[in-house]
């Protein structure tokens, strides 16, 4: 029961357990940093949530998390009508996305894979099971298994209410889940973080780029290897197809020997039309004399590689969002490998490029290569002053792709754009149209080339706007 408040009929809970016999199991309160001798109570937005442990020995300790879900809070939280009605009607399969949510708030460090007291342990893989009751599984005991037993995890299922007439998967697909394998507790915890809510399915959230991006980060390290990845991606993004895209793409980057962007690359693969960007910006820092460069959204460092290999470049710095590609970017570098004279060479920044930033003044040159296209429209002015106003280097040098020549991949739908990420990609007339813009607005003079085969009535695959500064 709850303490906050008094309880009627129309509460209801839920229910997780994670039981280990790694030894001392009483450890498991340490990895939860929830000590096992206390109840411990939490408010979370939609109700309480309680952590107490039902057994704790040497040999086997379980913790427990319940939730005390207070319905009218949910209903105002949630404030729509047709919530409350589906609410009342199917009340528990609201519930399993409100188990995320409590993991993530009360067990937040366990989920991050931190431990104060027990580093390794958090590190390690642990005997462990764990319980969920009364789980909506959408799909059936199909669905469950292949969720979970490609993670290494025994599916057990129980039928709560199997001894009802007529109760069958249709009727309700509630169960109770128990799961036992040998896992890190982070891993645990962010397997049931994102796979409660798609067995649930439950479509009637607002879902947006945040959870796109709190899938990405609480899938990091199996849900791009999972085979069930692509069904995952839809149900956890409630089957909004642009976001699921942007997530498969992002979940394939750095296939293929790390080096390919699949979505992008399987259209324009025939004319290896990155490289010759690559070339085509490469030459113009270096005709222009830089010696300190920055390249903005430098995704998984295939210029800065390029870069290296010029000398006249003693300064390299890339920035980029995308904590991954920088990771990845580390890893085509081989820094950790390279000579100090030349590691001192290169940095990477982690930074969004629509925000001021004091890191990015003082270069000779900056490009970006491939960027624009994926910030909203809405943003690009802010990008505008960052490079322009702010980090005001003498050469800015700005590809992206030119809209008119789609025709000639063969693979793209008409009217697709090339990247399921791109907000948008420009003719060639809107495209001169803003960079003139641009350059008039701040003091640059610009100019615009091709880069790639010039297809005489739709111009080249990518444009490139080399910015010069005027004084
Ligand atoms: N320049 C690289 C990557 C192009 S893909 C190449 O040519 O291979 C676009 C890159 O821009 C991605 O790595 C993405 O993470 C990054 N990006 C998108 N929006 C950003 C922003 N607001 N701030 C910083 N980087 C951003």
């Amino acid at each position: 029961g709850s303490s906050y408040r008094s309880r009627d009929s129309s509460d209801f809970d839920m229910l997780l357990t994670i039981c280990t016999t790694h030894r001392p199991a009483t450890d498991l309160g340490y990895l939860l940093h929830k000590h096992p001798d206390r109840v411990q109570a939490f408010e979370l937005p939609f109700g309480a949530a309680h952590v107490f442990y039902p057994e704790a020995s040497e040999e086997r300790c379980t913790a427990a998390l319940l939730l005390d879900v207070d319905p009218v809070a949910l209903v105002r939280r949630r404030g729509g009508g047709g919530l409350l009605r589906h609410y009342i009607n199917d009340r528990p399969y609201v519930a399993s996305s409100l188990l995320s949510v409590a993991i993530a708030q009360v067990f937040g460090s366990a989920l991050g894979g931190r431990s104060k007291e027990r580093p390794e342990l958090a590190a390690q893989a642990l005997p462990i099971t764990a319980t969920v009751a009364a789980l909506p599984c959408r799909g059936g005991e199909a669905a469950v298994r292949r969720l979970f037993e490609p993670l290494g995890y025994r599916v057990d299922l129980e039928d709560p209410e199997a001894d009802r007439p007529s109760h069958d998967w249709e009727h309700g697909p509630y169960r109770n889940l128990t799961l036992s394998g040998q896992q890190t507790l982070a891993a645990l915890l962010a397997h049931l973080y994102v796979l409660i809510p798609v067995l649930d399915d439950d479509k009637h959230y607002y879902v947006g780029e945040e959870e796109l991006e709190k899938l990405l980060r609480r899938g990091e390290g199996w849900l791009a290897d999972h085979p069930e990845r692509q069904f995952i991606t839809q149900r956890y993004l409630r089957h909004q197809r642009r976001l699921a895209r942007a997530a498969i793409a992002r979940l394939s980057e750095g296939e293929g020997e790390g080096d390919t962007d699949p979505g992008e690359d399987s259209i324009e693969m025939p004319i290896r039309l990155h490289d010759l960007r690559l070339e085509a910006v490469t030459t113009v820092l270096r005709e222009h004399g830089a010696a300190r460069v920055l390249d903005l959204g430098c995704g998984e460092g295939r210029l800065l590689q390029q870069l290296l290999r010029v000398d006249q470049f003693r300064e390299i710095v890339g920035m980029d969002a995308s904590a991954r590609s920088l990771e990845i970017a580390e890893q085509r570098l081989k820094l950790a490998q390279l000579p100090e004279r030349q590691r001192e060479r290169v940095r990477l920044l982690h930074g969004a490029l629509t925000y001021r930033d004091a890191r990015l003044g003082g270069y000779d040159a900056a490009a970006a290569v491939e960027v624009i296209e994926h910030l909203d429209p809405e943003r690009l002015p802010a990008f505008e002053r960052v490079l322009f106003e702010f980090a005001r280097p003498a050469t800015a040098v700005i590809t992206t792709p030119n809209r008119e020549y789609n025709v000639n991949f063969p693979g793209l739908a008409e009217g697709a754009l090339r990247h399921p990420d791109h907000r948008f990609e420009w003719t060639r007339a809107e495209f001169a149209a803003w960079a003139e813009r641009v350059a008039g607005a701040h003091g640059y003079r610009v100019t615009i080339e091709p880069v790639g085969g010039v297809d005489p009535e739709h111009g080249a695959p990518t444009q490139m706007g080399i910015f010069r500064r005027c004084n």
